[in-house]
């Protein structure tokens, strides 16, 4: 007699195979990924399910969403796929392979003013689609801004968010024990007064002043002085060497991102109005 086949579970691990790590953030290890039936390249982030206990249903609830949602605009990093074992989380997402934008800042030391201003026009709309959708990033920053391809040309992609609503106790307690930076948290944060969309318009602030100038506005030398001088909004244009060839238009962008108040700071769609990115022209040509 013919034995029954075992019915295949719908989606197992085993449908893919992974390969090197790309990277590692707060909560998981993302590793390439090929889906072995299409031979299809995927990044999959690893998040463990210990990090979640009592919250997995937060998590499955922020994933539909996210699954929804990123593939509305060009620039954000596409869920493609995501499965789970007993141990871990795995989600599937559109391998970009030029490497973050850290790097790039790195390496360039800063950005010429034009192809900021233009990276961050495809940012800030892309980042007006999430709150549209009703969605706060809460964790932009150069990790987490990635190129599609290697070319100097790149489009840029928004990584790494939805899942931070759920993650959001851990993070702030791995904050007091490990030495995390607070670098791009905005006031409100800290103050507990409320962390909704306007902290992603002052974490893009803090994002462009890095490109500008190569180096991060409250760098101090422990993670309180940096809290400290975020709280009080504490930054200068300065060493003036550095901000010698900015404009005062860039500078008043920054400093319109970087307001105290959340209610006073601009939202991600009155930025896109402000003369910088408005004025801003196409310099890359998009990658297909
Ligand atoms: P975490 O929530 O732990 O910060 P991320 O989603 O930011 O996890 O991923 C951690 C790192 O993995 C990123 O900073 C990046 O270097 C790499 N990475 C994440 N997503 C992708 C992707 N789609 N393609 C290539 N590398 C990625
Ligand atoms: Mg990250």
């Amino acid at each position: 007699p013919k034995r029954p086949s075992p019915m295949p579970p719908a989606t197992v691990p085993c449908q893919y195979r992974t390969g090197k790590t790309l990277g590692s953030g707060t909560y998981a290890i993302v590793k390439e990924a090929i889906h072995i039936k299409t031979g299809k390249y995927y990044a999959c982030k690893v998040i463990n399910k210990k990090l979640m206990e009592g919250r997995e249903h937060m998590v499955r609830n922020e994933i539909a969403v996210l699954k929804r949602i990123s593939s509305g605009n060009p620039n954000i990093v596409t869920l493609h796929d995501y499965f789970e074992t007993s141990h871990n989380l795995y989600l599937c997402f559109d391998l970009c392979t030029g490497g973050e934008l850290f790097d790039r800042i790195c390496a360039k030391g800063n950005y010429y003013e034009a192809d900021a201003a233009e990276l961050l026009r495809t940012i800030f709309t892309a980042v007006a689609y999430i709150h549209a959708s009703g969605i706060v990033h809460r964790d932009l920053k150069p990790e987490n801004l990635l190129f599609r391809t290697p070319a100097e040309e790149a489009d840029i992609m928004v990584a790494d968010f939805g899942l931070s609503r759920v993650m959001e106790e851990e993070k702030l307690s791995m904050l007091t024990e490990v030495c995390g930076t607070p670098g791009y948290m905005a006031p409100e944060i800290f103050l507990k007064t409320g962390h909704s969309k306007p902290v992603d318009v002052w974490a893009l602030g803090v994002v462009t002043y890095f490109l500008l100038a190569g180096y991060t506005p409250f760098d101090r030398d422990t993670p309180k002085a940096e809290m400290e001088a975020i709280i009080k909004g504490d930054y200068k244009f300065e060493p003036e060497e550095y901000w010698a060839n900015v404009s005062e238009t860039a500078k008043d962008f920054v400093r319109a991102c970087l307001t105290i108040d959340p209610e006073q700071r601009p939202t991600a769609k009155e930025a896109l109005e402000h003369k910088w990115l408005a004025s801003a022209t196409p310099h890359f040509v998009s990658s297909p």
